[in-house]
């Protein structure tokens, strides 16, 4: 479900600062723990490849899909 109230702004890929893990909003499951990640972690775009630089440059732990709603880039 896309969100479009701070710090979200209705995009459909949501970068955890913390974990480094890329979740897609449009396949998002309960396991996913949105409502759990805080304000200042996330990052919210339009495209996995933004997520994933904005990660890099931000040297995340370790850039990847969710293994819950994005398992197509799930690397662990
Ligand atoms: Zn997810």
């Amino acid at each position: 479900m896309r969100r479009y109230q701070s710090p979200f702004n209705g995009n459909r890929y949501l970068l955890n600062l913390n974990t480094g893990e890329i979740h897609d909003l449009d396949f998002e499951t309960p396991q996913c723990n949105i409502d759990a990640i805080s304000p200042e972690s996330i990052y919210n775009c339009e495209s996995y490849t933004t997520a994933e630089i904005w990660a890099y440059m931000r040297q995340c732990p370790n850039p990847n899909g969710c293994h819950y709603c994005n398992r197509s880039k799930d690397n662990g």
